[in-house]
């Protein structure tokens, strides 16, 4: 059967735009902004790569082979988007003890373990900011040489008003700028301007530094992924994603360094994720420490797959509202799920009927109106309900439905036998916990619990007790 026309909101453009390869083209160049690894990602940032992982599979549904690029930002950027304030990755460091290159590693390995866990396909190409130095160095000279930056005493930085489309990608009012009340711009021309290079401070050795031709220093954050998805992916990238917080600034400036570098345009399609919210609120924050992570799902008895299942509920432009009771009917959605499919699983589908076709038809026209998920997800629960179509039938569709949810529904479940051995390990350090619980040692009892979840456990503790399951 062929396939409709896959439709895209373009954030470029504010329109939905049909997408389609240039001439000749053979894949889909798509480079997905990475995590900051100075902690754990949230449940927020992951609603972002779940988004990112819908359109991955959307497109590969659409007939198009993808070449997915995500960075892993590694170099410590400032807190702050004025290029100023503290090093994210030093404060990790400080915060855990370890050293900055240490904590990159670890919560990068994290990070894939999470995406993992929630059946994210993993990208084709991973790249880290500080395996590309020369690269970011290159492009910053470049812009130097074609006239966009200018020096300050603590760095390089791009002159965002020599570049008259600066304002359009994010529709910034510049006059509104201009005219606005002056705010500290310390040695920087115009408030927009962003560090392209910063320098390292000459009273102290930072973590992480290097040699350049401005002076000994570390790469602004933009630089990176600039450099990062050319060097990939060539000039003009097809599909540039992120959360809907980067438009404003790192893809605005994204944009303005790319295209005063190459004179092309660096992207034919934007797409942003919406936030995921607690409490109807924007605050999911990862410097302040204070947030939900997958993990902590999973403790609380949770499968990832159920916030998965939570994640496709919602349109990706929308915001999501996380609370408990909405991820208790996720999980009970996803069980209800399982209940109806799990008979299927193992069993040959057969090509389907005129009929049940219809339902493909239905599926497609919703993932091809800009990922309409929760929409296609009303398609599955109507399938599986149609008692006019063969089981068989329901198999081949559910194959089809599933490429693009990713929910799992016909994988065999994963039994993994454990030995004697482990379990009398995992019941000691449930043990030991409950009693340094007991005794109020709480600082003792988190790292046990940490150590359970590390080795695929998890505990749920009640006024019965506590009981633990394999992960
Ligand atoms: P970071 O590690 O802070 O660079 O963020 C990684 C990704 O998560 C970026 O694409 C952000 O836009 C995205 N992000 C941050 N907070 C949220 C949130 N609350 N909901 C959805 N995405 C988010
Ligand atoms: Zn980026």
């Amino acid at each position: 059967m062929t396939k409709k026309e896959l439709y895209l909101y373009n954030t470029a453009s504010r329109l939905k735009e049909q997408f389609i390869l240039l001439q000749g083209a053979s894949e889909v160049k798509m480079y997905a902004c990475g995590p900051t690894v100075y902690h754990y990602a949230h449940i927020g940032n992951l609603r972002t790569y779940l988004f990112e992982d819908l359109l991955r599979r959307s497109l590969e549904f659409f007939g198009f082979k993808v070449r997915h690029v995500i960075n892993i930002t590694d170099v410590g950027h400032l807190t702050s988007d004025q290029d100023d304030g503290e090093d994210k990755m030093e404060i990790g460091a400080e915060r855990t003890g370890k050293t900055v290159w240490e904590i990159a590693e670890d919560y990068t390995n994290k990070f894939k373990d999470d995406l993992k866990r929630l059946n994210i396909l993993p990208p084709t190409i991973w790249c880290k900011a500080t395996d590309h130095i020369s690269e970011q160095i290159k492009l910053i000279e470049t812009l130097e040489a074609k006239g966009y930056t200018y020096r300050t005493s603590d760095g390089v930085y791009f002159d965002s008003l020599k570049f008259p489309k600066y304002a359009d990608f994010a529709r910034l009012d510049i006059a509104g700028l201009r005219s606005g009340a002056r705010i500290d711009l310390g040695e920087k021309k115009f408030t927009t301007d962003f560090a392209l290079w910063k320098f390292s401070p000459t009273d102290r050795k930072r973590a992480m530094e290097w040699d350049s031709p401005w002076g000994v220093g570390f790469p602004g954050w933009h630089i990176e992924c600039s450099a990062m998805s050319m060097a990939h992916l060539g000039e003009t990238l097809d599909i540039h994603c992120g959360g809907t917080d980067h438009v404003r600034v790192h893809h605005t400036n994204e944009i303005a360094q790319s295209e005063c570098a190459t004179g092309k345009p660096f992207a034919r399609f934007w797409l942003h994720g919406e936030f995921l919210r607690e409490n109807s609120s924007d605050k999911m924050s990862k410097s302040s420490g204070d947030f939900l992570t997958l993990d902590l799902l999973a403790e609380k008895g949770f499968d990832p797959i159920a916030y998965r299942l939570f994640s496709l509920t919602s349109h990706y432009r929308n915001y999501l509202n996380f609370s408990w009771e909405a991820m208790e009917s996720a999980q009970e959605s996803l069980n209800a799920l399982r209940k109806k499919t799990q008979h299927f699983i193992g069993l040959e589908g057969k090509p389907v009927s005129v009929d049940a076709r219809e339902w493909s038809i239905k599926f497609q026209q919703y993932i091809a109106d800009d990922l309409n998920s929760s929409g296609a997800l009303g398609v599955l629960h109507l399938m599986l309900a149609d008692s006019s179509i063969q089981d068989r039938e329901k198999i081949t569709l559910l194959r089809e439905f599933d490429s693009v949810f990713g929910l799992r529904l016909l994988d065999e479940p994963n039994v993994v036998e454990h030995s004697a051995e482990e379990i009398e390990k995992v019941e000691s350090l449930v043990k030991k916990r409950n009693a340094a619980r007991e005794a109020k040692n709480f600082v003792e009892s988190d790292r046990l619990r940490d150590a359970l979840l590390e080795a695929g456990v998890v505990i749920k503790d009640s006024k019965d007790g506590t009981v633990w399951k394999w992960k």
